[in-house]
């Protein structure tokens, strides 16, 4: 059953939806991090047909944006990504609309390690939230150390501000026979399953709480990839894997009834 409400007690800005899930105390607040909404280009989806992005009405672009969200459950203040910490990042100031300071932070959950979900882990050379501990799942930890130094210097001074954990999913979560696709997961501290979601990125990683999944980057254009999944952003580095896990996600989210938001979903910022 999915049920929404707006806090009277924060900004209006801050979206909460109730968890339910076995904590009814869980609040989810999206992080809007840019000053105005994002258009992708129509020329990232190079794969779709000019003929069905016309149909659409999106040969203009597709509306997106840049997130991460804010989770507030079993006493601590949970992070999923961090999203591009840019100039004009708007991360810390819908964090302070939401009553919670970077040093409240206990626990931060990456997807995965691209630019635009870790930027925000840093400010003038620090740790944007001190007392976080970072989850990193170990494949895509891995991939990432496996190249060159001189190409993730930056990525590495990150990782090393910080205490990090990786993990492994390991145990089946959900499968589809027919499509044959099964995610693994794993539990982790405040109530969090861990599901690998691979495609995007080899270690891209989708996180449950309750009938809440934050689900990362499976879609970058809604209005696009919702009804037709088969279409990849250039992003994907796998698109074999990311439309196979793009399927299985919305898949999984219907027979589950889950709220799925993701970090490029326009506003609300859930399917
Ligand atoms: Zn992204």
């Amino acid at each position: 059953m999915k049920t929404r409400i707006i806090s009277l007690l924060v900004s209006l800005a801050c979206i909460i939806s109730s968890c339910a899930g076995n904590n009814p105390q869980a609040e989810i607040f999206p992080l809007p991090d840019t000053p105005t909404p994002r258009v992708m280009q129509r020329s990232l989806f190079s794969d779709a047909p000019d003929s069905l992005i016309i149909t659409l009405g999106l040969q203009d672009g597709i509306p997106s944006s840049v997130n991460a969200f804010l989770v507030k459950a079993n006493g601590l203040n949970i992070l999923f990504d961090a999203a591009n910490g840019a100039e004009n990042s708007r991360l810390m100031a819908e964090l302070a609309k939401c009553g919670v300071a970077p040093e409240d932070i206990n626990l931060i959950y990456l997807t995965h390690l691209h630019g635009d979900h870790i930027g925000g882990l840093m400010q003038q050379g620090m740790a944007s939230f001190p007392n976080a501990e970072l989850y990193i799942n170990k494949i895509e930890y891995d991939s990432w150390m496996a190249m060159p130094q001189e190409k993730t210097t930056k990525l590495r001074n990150t990782l090393q501000a910080y205490k990090v954990t990786t993990f492994l999913p390991d145990k089946s979560f959900w499968q589809d026979n027919m499509a044959g696709t099964t995610f693994m997961s794993t539990e982790l501290p405040g109530e969090v399953t861990a599901i690998g979601a691979y495609g995007h990125t080899m270690g891209h990683t989708i996180y449950l709480m309750g009938n809440v999944l934050i689900a990362g980057d499976f879609i970058h254009g809604m209005a696009l990839q919702a009804r037709y999944p088969e279409f990849c952003a250039v992003y994907d580095m796998d698109k074999d894997a990311a439309v196979a896990t793009r399927k299985g996600i919305l898949k999984m989210a219907e027979e589950k009834g889950l709220e799925v938001y993701g970090m490029h979903l326009p506003a609300p910022y859930s399917l």
